[in-house]
């Protein structure tokens, strides 16, 4: 069955990314894209076949889709993801930095609608593990900080892989208090973001795709867990995966590891 897909968001690094891997899978086709500037500036693009729409609204009124997937900014990402499940479109979401009620508010139009809908902070498979080898490790190492390291023109921090490997790390975590009790910054933010203790730490230069360290401090040892997206290609199998299993869902998942076979 072949899988009809509405892509917003066309002319980002993800989203070109994307439209080379959907046109490569037999079984995928781009219907329509969502787009905000005029179609002229969609390089090497089918427009002759495939419509741009400026507006979402009227895009998912028109078009007869099965999956709608987000690879926009969060002002833009959330209405139109909402819209899209108004609208029974199974939704994939690779959009950083949504909300807590944000995530809530979807997951209750996707309940009430029945439709899937797949946020994924990170595509690569191989970050996926890094945030569940961090799970495993914070049962024996809870004192742990992470670095993120992310492109300059990334514009949330910080990063949606870190909140989600400080969410996965806290089942089976206890809350603590990390350094010394006293301590002080010197200069505002020299600690980090303090998200349940767990300092973050977000770094943004040019040459940098998408990098994250957790590191593990214990008694005479540190332990590292890092992974390193070099190319957005790398995102390509994960946001396959996700188009494939959204489809089952009726509900809304958090994270790519809820559909991956991890058994
Ligand atoms: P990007 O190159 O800046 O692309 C974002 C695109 O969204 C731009 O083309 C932008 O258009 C477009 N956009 C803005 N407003 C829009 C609108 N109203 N309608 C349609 N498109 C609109 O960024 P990127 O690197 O591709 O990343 C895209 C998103 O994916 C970000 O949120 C990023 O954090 C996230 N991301 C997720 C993963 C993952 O694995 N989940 C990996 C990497 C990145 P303009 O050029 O006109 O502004």
């Amino acid at each position: 069955m072949t899988v009809k897909i509405i892509l917003a968001g066309p002319r980002g690094k993800m989203g070109s990314e994307a439209i080379k891997m959907i046109q490569q899978e037999k079984n995928f086709d781009l219907i329509a894209c969502i787009d905000r500037k005029n179609k002229d500036v969609l390089p090497e693009f089918p427009v002759e076949r495939v419509p741009v729409y400026y507006d979402a609204a009227k895009c998912f009124a028109e078009v007869d889709a099965d999956i709608y997937v987000d690879l926009t900014i969060p002002e833009v990402g959330f209405p139109y993801t909402k819209l899209a499940l108004e609208h029974k479109l199974q939704a994939v979401v690779g959009t950083s930095g949504f909300s807590e009620q944000q995530i809530k508010e979807l997951t209750s139009i996707a309940n009430r609608q029945k439709t899937g809908c797949i946020i994924a902070p990170n595509f690569a498979l191989g970050a996926v593990l890094m945030m569940l080898f961090s799970k495993m490790a914070a049962t024996y190492f809870p004192d742990v900080e992470i670095i993120e390291k992310h492109h300059d023109n990334k514009v949330d921090a910080p990063s949606g892989t870190a909140t989600k490997t400080v969410e996965m790390i806290q089942q089976t975590r206890e809350s603590k208090t990390q350094g010394h009790p006293d301590e002080y910054e010197m200069i505002e933010g020299a600690r980090g973001a303090n998200d349940d203790g767990i300092r973050i730490h977000s770094m943004r230069l040019p040459g940098l795709v998408a990098h994250q360290e957790v590191v593990f401090g214990s008694k005479s040892q540190l332990l590292t867990i890092q992974h390193d997206s070099f190319h957005r290609e790398s995102f390509m199998e994960g946001l396959k995966l996700a188009i494939e299993e959204v489809q089952s869902l009726e509900t809304l998942v958090y994270g790519l590891e809820n559909v991956m076979d991890l058994s």
